[in-house]
C-alpha cells in the first residue's frame, strides 16, 4: 500500500448534521508531507514555496524544484498538492536577492505577485517546473498577494505561455490569494479569472485592521475575531458562491476551533490548516451542527469588536448545543 491509500482510512471529516468539510494541510518544507499524509488529510492547500529558499545564497533550481513539486504529488497520490508561488519582498527577502538595488527589506512596495512579475524570470522557471509536474498530477497553481484582475490576469498569460512553451497539453488550475483589502474590492473582476481562490486570514486581518502580524500575538484587539474580518470573509465566500468559485481558508486561525466554526457558519467547506491543529479541529466539527454555526456566524457578523465575538461562544444559549 502506498502512503496516500494508508492515509485515505482516517476518511472524511463531517459536522453532527453531515455536512462534509475538506481538511488540507498547510505546509512549508517537504518534510511537513509526512504530517498531512498520517493524518488523512484531503492533500495540501497551501505549500509556502518560498521557504524553500528564505536561507539560500543560489537562486533557485528549476530542474531542482521540478524534482521535488513531482516527488511531492507523487505522496500525495491522487490528492490537490497546491504550490503558492514564490511569496517573497518585504521582510521575507533570501540572501540571493539581497544585492538586487529595486529590494528593500524594509519596503512593502514589493510584494507577493507585484513581486514576482518584476523579478520575471524566478516566476518563469518556477511556473515552468510546476507546469511540467501538473501534466501528470494534481498540482494547481495559487498566486499570492493578489491585488486585483490585471495583475492576476499578467501571471495568467505568463502560464500559458509557459504551458505553450513547454510544449505541455494541460494548464493547471490557477488560482488567487484573497489577502488585501484591494482584492476585496476586486473580487468579481478575480473570480471571472479564477479556478479557485483561498482566503488567507494572517495578511488580510494584518491589512484590514493596520497591524502587524508579528507583532499581534495576544493582543485581543487584532485577531481575525474582529467583526471587520468576519463581514470581509462573507463578501468573498457570497462572491464567490456567485461566481460558482471553490474557496478555502488557509490563514492560522483556520486552524482554530472557534474562528473554524464562525467560518463554517459563513459557508465555508474548505479549510486548509497546519498539521498540529488537525487533532482538536476534527473533534470539534464532529460535534458541530451547521445550522447552529450559521446562527453563530450571523450574530458575529453584527458584532462590534473581537470582544464581542468571543462572548458569543459563552453565551448559554449557544454553549447547550
Ligand atoms: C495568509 O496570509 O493568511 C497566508 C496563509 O499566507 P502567509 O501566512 O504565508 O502570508
Ligand atoms: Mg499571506
Amino acid at each position: 500500500l502506498s502512503e496516500a491509500s494508508v492515509a485515505m482510512n482516517t476518511g472524511p471529516c463531517r459536522t453532527s448534521d453531515g455536512q462534509e468539510i475538506v481538511l488540507y494541510g498547510n505546509v512549508g518544507l517537504p518534510a511537513d508531507l509526512d504530517q498531512v499524509l498520517s493524518l488523512g488529510l484531503a492533500g495540501v492547500g497551501l505549500f509556502r514555496t518560498e521557504f524553500l529558499y528564505l536561507q539560500s545564497k543560489q537562486r533557485p533550481n528549476a530542474e531542482a524544484q521540478r524534482h521535488l513539486y513531482a516527488q511531492m504529488s507523487q505522496r500525495l497520490g491522487d490528492r490537490p498538492l497546491v504550490i503558492r508561488t514564490f511569496d517573497l519582498g518585504g521582510e521575507k527577502l533570501p540572501p540571493f536577492l539581497l544585492h538586487d538595488e529595486r529590494l528593500d527589506p524594509s519596503s512593502l512596495n514589493l510584494r507577493g505577485l507585484r513581486f514576482s512579475l518584476v523579478e520575471k524570470q524566478l516566476l518563469r522557471e518556477q511556473l515552468t517546473a510546476i507546469v511540467q509536474v501538473a501534466q501528470e498530477a494534481d498540482v494547481r497553481i495559487l498566486l499570492p498577494m493578489v491585488i486585483g484582475g490585471h495583475d492576476f490576469a499578467q501571471a495568467i498569460a505568463m502560464i500559458e505561455e509557459v504551458v505553450v512553451e513547454s510544449n505541455s497539453l494541460k494548464r493547471p488550475q490557477i488560482g488567487a490569494m484573497v489577502e488585501t483589502p484591494a482584492a476585496l474590492f476586486c473580487l468579481d473582476e478575480i473570480l471571472e479569472l479564477a479556478n479557485f481562490i483561498t482566503i488567507g486570514t494572517n495578511d488580510l486581518t494584518q491589512y484590514l485592521l493596520a497591524a502587524d502580524r508579528e507583532l499581534s500575538a495576544g493582543n485581543e484587539h487584532v485577531t481575525a475575531m474582529h467583526p471587520a474580518v468576519i463581514r470581509a470573509i462573507d463578501e468573498v465566500v457570497m462572491a464567490a458562491k456567485r461566481w460558482d468559485c471553490p474557496v478555502c481558508v488557509c490563514g492560522e486561525e483556520a486552524g482554530e476551533v472557534e474562528f473554524a466554526m464562525l467560518l463554517i457558519g459563513l459557508g465555508i467547506r474548505e479549510l486548509s490548516v497546519s498539521p498540529a491543529r488537525v487533532g482538536e479541529l476534527r473533534e470539534a466539527i464532529a460535534k458541530l451542527d451547521t445550522s447552529y454555526a450559521r446562527d453563530l456566524a450571523d450574530q458575529a457578523r453584527a458584532c462590534r469588536s473581537p470582544q464581542e465575538v468571543r462572548e458569543l461562544f459563552t453565551f448559554p444559549r449557544l454553549s447547550e448545543n
